[in-house]
């Protein structure tokens, strides 16, 4: 399907809706939630009432071949709060984890799990990083080991979202250290299973609604049946890899696909951050007024805001672009996931310093929302792959295309062969251009009118 940035009448009522439960049901407990740094439970199931919190709602918004219901879905919850925008999305990110890896049985036994129902609110968490080590997911060091029937998993986990508290944790552990990355799987762990330990909650500078915490697996024993993907699929992939060991080719992990499919949904989530300050400090800045007229009629505070709506808009169109090609299945060969969680991400931080600094002493204190926002969007250059992360991606990929034509240019051309002959810019198009404007005093209108239609392009559709 082509990219285009008109939306469907039913993304326009998703962004409608998710607004509209973002003003009216997020933001007036946000501060509530940030500071006592509490776990937003009704939220979640006024959410799961709306319609916002189950597998299904997932697999339509990522089923959208369009690939915008996703991004728009995420920009609005997230320009309510980013915390419980966190705590709402966060099994989510468990399931996309699990559909990438999971057999469709696994799938249709954990996802409902993930989520649970409006009367019985279910959390799903995925652990990944390590307290050694979030960036090099190549370096982790829980393992996973088989023994008789079960798998047991000893390790150490960080910031784990939902960590402890989730009825599902997809727990990635080494089951062959020696292949690195390549030896790497994704196994359930279901909360409340023997020797899974929630070391502490993590007290953070931001997004406190969310709960993220520390964990230890001391000899977690679970089924077979939880190793995602099944074991003929792993032993599969052990094999070529250890193929790849001796050819020296280098390989992909189940666990460096799933975060790059989520970058673009965590782009929208830092686009929302930043919608909202730009829109607070906007309006602050039409009213305040200082030496007699509004602030924002000073280049010092209307610059900065002009350049951040420019960037705002230009990390949404990366954003966008990105979903609709994880949507339709093209891969990021220029590092375009990571383009757009690097621009979205720190245009949010730019956006919220910003917001502060034109509301002077009021952007500084809780009395306006700016300053929690500015706690919340530095998050966003950390998690889910840090900017510097983003930079290796995108070098790396750049680097590989050395000399590649851009995206736009190697794409299946749309729209027919007649363009080929008739489009714009061709030589028949132009001399028949020519012609008519040459004929133009000799024709009667109509016809001359009647010529002009016909020398318009094939339509694209
Ligand atoms: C609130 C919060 C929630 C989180 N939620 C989850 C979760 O739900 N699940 C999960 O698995 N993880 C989660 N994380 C972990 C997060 O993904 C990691 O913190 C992140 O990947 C960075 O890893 P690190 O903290 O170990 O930093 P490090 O990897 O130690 O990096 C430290 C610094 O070195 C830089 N650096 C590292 N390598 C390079 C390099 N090659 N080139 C240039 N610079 C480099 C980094 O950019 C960073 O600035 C969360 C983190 C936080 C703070």
């Amino acid at each position: 399907m082509a990219f285009d940035l008109t939306l469907t009448q039913a993304q326009h009522d998703l962004v409608a809706r998710t607004h509209d439960f973002a003003e009216n049901v997020v933001r007036p407990v946000a501060q509530h939630y940030d500071q006592q740094q509490e776990f937003p439970w009704p939220v979640l199931q006024e959410a799961a009432r709306a319609g916002f919190y189950s597998p299904l709602f997932y697999r339509d918004l990522i089923g959208d071949p369009t690939g915008l219901s996703l991004p728009v879905f995420m920009e609005e919850l997230f320009w309510g709060c980013a915390g419980i925008g966190l705590a709402v999305v966060m099994p989510a990110l468990a399931l996309s984890a699990i559909g990438q890896a999971a057999t469709p049985e696994q799938m249709l036994e954990w996802a409902p799990q993930c989520f649970g129902t409006p009367d019985d609110i279910k959390l799903a968490a995925l652990a990944i990083s390590e307290p050694e080590g979030g960036s090099d997911v190549r370096n982790l060091r829980t393992t996973a080991r088989q023994d008789g029937d079960d798998w047991v998993i000893d390790g150490h986990k960080m910031w784990i979202g939902n960590g402890g508290i989730a009825d599902v944790h997809v727990v990635n552990a080494n089951v062959d250290p020696e292949l690195g990355h390549k030896g790497q799987a994704l196994f359930i762990v279901p909360g409340g299973t023997k020797g899974l330990e929630l070391v502490r909650k993590l007290d953070k500078l931001g997004c406190r609604a969310s709960h993220t915490a520390e964990l230890k697996f001391d000899g977690v024993r679970v089924p077979k049946a939880n190793l995602l993907g099944g074991w003929d699929k792993l032993e599969h992939k052990l094999a070529k890899a250890r193929e790849a060991e001796k050819t020296g080719i280098r390989g992909r992990s189940a666990t460096l696909g799933a975060l790059e499919q989520t970058r673009p949904m965590v782009a929208a989530q830092a686009l929302g951050i930043a919608r909202a300050s730009l829109e607070y400090a906007t309006q602050y800045a039409n009213e305040r007024e200082a030496f007699g007229s509004p602030i924002i009629d000073n280049q010092g505070i209307a610059f900065p805001l002009a350049d951040l709506a420019m960037r705002i808009d230009a990390a949404r169109l990366l954003t966008w672009r990105a979903s609709w090609m994880a949507a339709n299945k093209i891969h990021f060969e220029r590092g375009e996931g990571s383009m757009s969680k690097l621009a979205a991400t720190e245009v949010a931080v730019a956006a919220t310093e910003r917001a502060i600094q034109t509301m002077g002493g009021w952007g500084y204190i809780t009395d306006h929302p700016v300053e929690k926002w500015y706690r919340d969007a530095k998050l966003y250059t950390i998690f889910e792959g840090t900017s510097e992360i983003q930079r290796v991606v995108i070098s790396n990929a750049i680097a590989q295309k050395d000399g590649d034509v851009p995206l736009h240019a190697e794409m299946d051309p749309d729209g027919g062969p007649l363009n080929k002959a008739f489009g714009r810019g061709t030589e028949t198009r132009t001399k028949m251009m020519n012609k008519a404007m040459e004929a133009k005093d000799k024709v009667p209108e109509p016809v001359l009118r009647g010529a002009m239609k016909l020398l318009q392009p094939p339509s694209r559709k």
